[in-house]
């Protein structure tokens, strides 16, 4: 079970690496989805939804990111 969104959001924009590997973040405006440590720029708040597994991000229609390879 996962926090709420704004906790996770306040652990990816810190890279904190809490929930690495717990949970991935879709970015509307891209259409990638990033691991919670990935070097890119943090997506707004708006943009940022988070699933558990990659494989919920691709059946969302996401795609990796090229930089952190959520795989
Ligand atoms: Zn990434």
């Amino acid at each position: 079970m996962l926090p709420e969104a704004d906790e996770l959001y306040a652990s990816l924009a810190l890279r904190d690496g809490r929930f690495d590997g717990l949970a991935f973040v879709c970015v509307a405006t891209t259409g990638i989805f990033c691991k919670m440590t990935c070097p890119a720029r943090t997506p707004l708040r708006r943009n940022a939804a988070f699933r558990t597994t990659a494989a919920e991000c691709r059946a969302a229609g996401f795609r990796a990111c090229k930089r952190c390879r959520p795989v």
